[in-house]
């Protein structure tokens, strides 16, 4: 499927090495689509699909530099932000992003790995909420970061799920899309949430396999539909069609 090879989407996030998620996912999956990819990396991390070792953070003006110079060297259509580690590099992210308030961007909040390592500072959690969610067009939490940004339990059902994102959408995000993968059941449902609208369900039945980077390659989809002049209901759409191809396809 080619979408457009003149469009591009700026990646900002970690690098895996084991290729299982991070900027490598995301180039991956953006390319898929047909676009091109440009990146700005945040941490380099040392894992394998079971563990993480070593992270090493960059200087926040190292990123901020990298998106600037991607920005300008391309026709960035989109910005997907993936890992950002520190509260000192949210900032570096959100000062670029308001230097292009045009630009739409689709922050997957990554606080922690699947095998539990904090992929985020716990003392950047709040400077994340309050600089950096308002100034994206969507956020993209599982209902595991969704508690932690409410502060609260693990939801328990749709119900629980759409009341802790009204919360959090309150605090400032323009549209929130709640990833229900997290939940147990025979069906998953994602809930796309902006202001002033209707909740709109995504709902699909839930695959056997699991799948690691799915955040990412969500996301990063997101960020290429949107990149190409989609609604946000129609990219998240295909999007989730396409991660539901991947896991059916590669189940482990
Ligand atoms: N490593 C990096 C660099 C990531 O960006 C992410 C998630 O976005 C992860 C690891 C976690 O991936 P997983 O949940 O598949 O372990």
């Amino acid at each position: 499927m080619a979408l457009s090879q003149n469009l591009n989407v700026l990646v900002v996030g970690g690098s895996d090495s084991s290729g299982g998620a991070g900027i490598a996912r995301d180039i991956e999956t953006i390319s898929s689509l047909g676009l091109r990819t440009c990146v700005a990396v945040t941490a380099v991390t040392v894992q394998t699909h079971h563990a993480v070792g070593h992270i090493r953070h960059m200087q926040p003006g190292l990123v901020a530099d990298q998106m600037r110079a991607a920005l300008q060297a391309n026709a960035v259509a989109a910005i997907k932000i993936g890992m950002l580690a520190t509260a000192q590099i949210i900032a570096a992210v959100a000062a670029v992003l308001r230097e292009n308030p045009r630009t739409p961007a689709i922050l997957d909040p990554v606080l922690a790995s699947s095998s539990g390592r904090p992929l985020l500072e716990s003392s950047a959690i709040d400077v994340m909420k309050r600089d950096l969610m308002p100034l994206c067009r969507l956020v993209t939490p599982n209902l595991i970061e969704l508690a932690v940004l409410t502060g609260s339990e693990l939801a328990a059902g749709d119900d629980d799920a759409l009341r802790q994102e009204r919360r959090l959408l309150a605090e400032g995000p323009q549209a929130l899309l709640i990833k229900g993968g997290h939940a147990e059941g025979p069906r998953s449902t994602d809930i796309l949430l902006s202001r002033g609208r209707e909740p709109i369900r995504f709902d699909m039945p839930r695959l056997a396999g699991s799948m690691r980077g799915t955040g990412c390659i969500l996301a990063s989809a997101i960020a290429a539909y949107l990149a190409t002049g989609d609604s946000i209901e129609k990219a998240v759409l295909q999007a989730k069609l396409l991660v539901f191809e991947k896991i059916s396809k590669n189940p482990v």
